[in-house]
């Protein structure tokens, strides 16, 4: 009896602290008058009293009497912190430093605020931008044929790149009064998803000018001066840019650029004047081949002092013509296929004044800090929309395709097994449409979410890989043999160069999101660092013993949480809703709980040589995305007002992201620092086992169905691409069948066992003519079979050449625009050998 009365007063007492009913103290009070109420009644043998009241006491004086607890406990392990903090370099700082938190933040620590992500605003698209996403950019999509672009002449045509231009496509972000379009992020967002949808060649020339790179740098810190120059030219296409920070050298580690710019006097437009002789070797530059004004990173050193400063400057950023004398540029790599321009240069005692610096010589040494600033924006933005346009085709095309293919005389989309694959189309396109419409509501706010933009970055592109992947299964040999009438090919082969850009997604994961996440988004380790790092001990000892004091209230009401809504199946946990959908928003209070404990005695073990720790890092950058993304598919839930239509979408979504929180903090424990606290840890935070399901096989069936045929929640899915309704487009094919197979089954059923047995010795013509004549069914009805019939030949026809026909093109409609003599020799040298073997696939 004892035992049951101090377990629930103890269960009442973990409940109060998860839920914050009242103060810390006031419930240390209430707890400490029970003790003695219990006491004094008998409730305790002697060797449990002792325990027990010890255990208070303990807790008692270090959190009430200060001078104890600095003396026994904060003062000690600020000493202990002192030394093994790891240093931290500018560079590092400055990346952890950029942006700002803010959704994330919440999942992070334990407590989401469901009031605040419903607060958030959902983007919507202004009437300009709706108008020029229904008109011009409808209109480009039409003029895209994307087989022509990458297999003949790998290249965009003249003529889209006059309408590019013309329409103005490379200034989404920049302000009118400077002659750009000025849209939000979520019209630039759109714009790119709806052309990726059709070309991802397109997709791309359209994504990196407005993306990061010159003009959101000279937006930002380009003094006024270069605005009114360039800002006018980049936005009507006088100007291509391209943005040159990777080299051979230098991939990931794009602080490591060997590229060097030496303050010297030269040269420039006939005056001596102070500036900079620049050597440097970029590669896989997306525009060079074509620019006209290259951004150009560097580091900058001024070894006799003419700045007056320090020798070694930093990294820096400056616009520099193409036609300025050494500049190398023209040369192209071939990204899988992919026919947007890329390609190296290089420079060779390129002489700049100063004033092509970003934002003038006060900026000299700033490109770090300037680029890992623009970076949040960005990368929010290009890739994570190109997944989107991959999830959204796919599901549009592979839906239909496989009600349209049938096999075994069943559609294939009713097997089980390709059911799966569709469900996992469907789920994953819901989800990064999701998830990209949570990130463009916080950008458009003014938010620079860096760690939820690295989060979109990698999981929509990873989303993209399976989605198409599966897209590919579906469609068998259909989506191997390439063509103009292939689809889906050339979305597969950029599945790489999306997962390897703006941020390659094993570092991504493994590095960026969690290790930026945990010193962002933790309310106190990074006050505890700085205090740990200041050199005045007095203040560091009160501001490290303040810091340590909210920790650990944080930490002890983190655990409760995860303790209370673990134990009790997540129903005691916060939800603004009951019922099923209430169920899924307790579940994501649960994990969030269990998160922030689990990561923070991570962080406590291993301290600084967390860093190198990469596999827990993209655990947790798992477990932080996945909760990403089903606060996220809700909230979308919630905006479209909660359609019935699209449950099946919400449920796949939120079960498979809870899910894989779940078994992404279970590898967490199994692998935890110090194994023995893991398995206490795990039966605290998930005291009921791991309960949480993948999506069970009958909720993949009515996601599966729901691609399958026409509907409401298959066009709210697909919204935004390009869907064409040219019969001789193959698209436009694939639709035009889907209605027309539909049409027709009623009948086809009706017929089915004559299709099957006489109908067996007969071509369809001779069996639909047969029928009609035999009075078994009418001219319209001999009409509708014909139809889908034709429909369906068409849409599973593959392409076929001549084997002369098989040769593609590399010849560039953009002509070099500088290149040297002793390069455009080993061009042509090069050329004439490619020719002998090239067979473009
Ligand atoms: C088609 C294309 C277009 C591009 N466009 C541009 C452009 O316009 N401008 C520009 O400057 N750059 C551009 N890039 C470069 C791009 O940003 C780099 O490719 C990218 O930064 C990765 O560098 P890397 O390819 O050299 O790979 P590496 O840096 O060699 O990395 C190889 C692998 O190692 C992983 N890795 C590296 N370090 C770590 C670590 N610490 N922890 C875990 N994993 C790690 C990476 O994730 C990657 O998987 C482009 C690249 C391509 C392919």
């Amino acid at each position: 009896m004892n035992i049951l009365i101090l377990l629930g007063a103890f269960l009442a007492l973990a409940y109060a602290v998860a839920r914050r009913l009242m103060p810390l103290r006031r419930l240390a009070v209430i707890s400490g008058l029970f003790l003695v109420v219990f006491t004094l009644g008998g409730g305790f043998s002697l060797l449990w009293g002792i325990l027990v009241w010890s255990v208070y006491a303990l807790a008692s004086l270090l959190f009430g009497v200060t001078q104890l607890r600095r003396q026994w406990l904060s003062n000690p392990l600020l000493g202990r912190v002192r030394k093994i903090l790891p240093p931290m370099s500018d560079t590092e700082r400055e990346a952890i430093e950029a942006g700002n938190v803010w959704w994330e933040a919440e999942l992070f620590r334990g407590n989401p605020e469901w009031s605040k992500l419903h607060g958030y605003p959902m983007p919507e698209l202004s009437a300009e931008e709706q108008a020029f996403v229904d008109g011009p950019v409808e209109e480009l999509c039409t003029m895209l044929d994307d087989w022509d672009i990458t297999h003949r002449r790998m290249d965009l045509p003249p003529e889209v790149w006059q309408f590019l231009r013309q329409h103005r496509f490379f200034g989404m972000i920049i302000p009118k009064r400077y002659g750009g379009l000025e849209f939000s992020n979520f019209g630039h967002s759109s714009v790119v998803t709806k052309i990726a949808s059709r070309s991802i060649s397109a997709g791309v020339t359209v994504m990196v000018p407005n993306s990061l790179g010159p003009a959101e740098l000279l937006l930002h810190y380009g003094t006024e001066a270069q605005k009114d120059y360039y800002l006018p030219r980049l936005a009507d296409g006088r100007e291509i840019p391209c943005f040159a920070l990777t080299g051979p050298h230098a991939g990931s580690d794009a602080g490591a650029i060997p590229d060097r710019g030496v303050v010297c006097m030269g040269e420039h437009e006939g005056r001596e004047v102070l500036g900079l002789r620049l050597n440097w070797e970029k590669r896989y530059i997306t525009l060079g081949p074509v620019a006209t004004v290259l951004g150009l990173a560097f580091k900058a050193f001024d070894p006799d002092g003419l700045l007056g400063g320090e020798a070694e400057l930093g990294i820096t950023c400056a616009l520099i013509p193409v036609n300025t004398p050494g500049v190398e540029i023209g040369r192209r790599h071939f990204p899988l296929n992919a026919a947007f321009q890329n390609g190296p240069n290089r420079g060779k005692d390129v002489f700049i004044p100063l004033d092509y610096i970003i934002g003038g010589q006060e900026n000299i040494g700033k490109g770090w800090r300037m680029l890992v600033e623009s970076l949040s924006v960005g990368r929010g933005i290009s890739l994570p929309s190109m997944g989107v346009a991959a999830g959204k085709a796919s599901a549009r095309t592979t839906g239909a395709y496989a009600h349209v293919r049938k096999q075994f005389n069943t559609s294939i989309g009713k097997f089980e097994g390709v059911e799966e694959a569709l469900a996992r189309i469907g789920g994953h396109a819901y989800m990064m449409e999701a998830g990209r419409l949570l990130t463009l509501s916080g950008l458009d706010s003014g938010e620079k979410p860096s760690i939820v933009t690295a989060i979109l970055k990698c999981f929509n592109t990873e989303q993209m890989r399976q989605v198409v992947n599966d897209a590919m299964d579906v469609h068998g040999g259909r989506g191997i043999c390439m063509g103009p009438s292939n689809y889906l090919g050339r979305a597969y082969q950029s599945i790489p160069v999306a997962i390897t850009v703006e941020g390659a997604n094993i570092l991504t994961r493994s590095m960026i999101i969690f290790g930026q996440g945990a010193i962002r988004c933790h309310p106190y380790l990074v006050r505890e660092m700085e205090a740990a790092t200041r050199e005045d001990l007095p203040a560091a000892e009160r501001e490290f013993d303040e810091a340590l004091c909210g920790h650990a209230e944080y930490f002890l009401t983190n655990f409760c949480r995860a303790f209370v809504y673990g134990l009790s199946g997540s129903h005691l946990a916060p939800a603004p809703y009951s019922g099923r959908i209430g169920a899924y928003y307790r579940r994501l209070s649960q994990m969030s709980a269990a998160f922030a404990v689990t990561s923070d005695l991570v962080l406590m073990i291993l301290g600084g040589s967390f860093k190198r720790k990469e596999k827990l890092s993209g655990r947790f950058a798992d477990a932080l995305a996945y909760m990403f993304y089903a606060s996220a598919v809700l909230r979308k839930f919630e905006a479209d007002g909660q359609p019935r239509s699209d449950l099946p979408l919400l449920e796949w979504s939120a079960k498979y992201c809870l899910h894989q929180v779940q078994m992404a903090l279970d590898e967490i424990l199994r692998n935890f620092p110090i194994k023995w606290l893991g398995v206490i840890v795990r039966h605290t935070i998930f005291p009921l086992g791991l309960s949480l399901r993948q999506p069970n096989d009958y909720l993949g069936h009515r996601v599966a169905s729901l691609l399958i045929r026409p509907g409401e929640a298959r066009d709210r899915l697909t919204d935004g691409i390009y869907i064409s309704d040219d019969p001789d487009d193959i698209t436009g094919c694939l639709e035009d069948a889907l209605h027309k197979v539909i049409r027709a089954e009623p009948l086809e059923r009706r017929l089915r066992h004559d299709r099957l047995t006489r109908g067996e010795m007969e071509d369809h013509e001779q069996w639909v003519a047969r029928l009609q004549a035999d009075g078994h069914i009418d001219a319209d009805e001999a009409r509708l079979l014909t139809e889908a019939w034709e429909a369906t030949t068409r849409v599973v026809m593959v392409d076929d050449f001549a084997p002369g026909e098989m040769t593609g093109g590399m010849q560039s409609a953009s002509a070099p625009k500088t290149i040297n003599k002793k390069s455009a020799v080993k061009k042509k040298a090069a050329v004439k050998k490619k020719r002998v073997t090239e067979t473009i696939e």
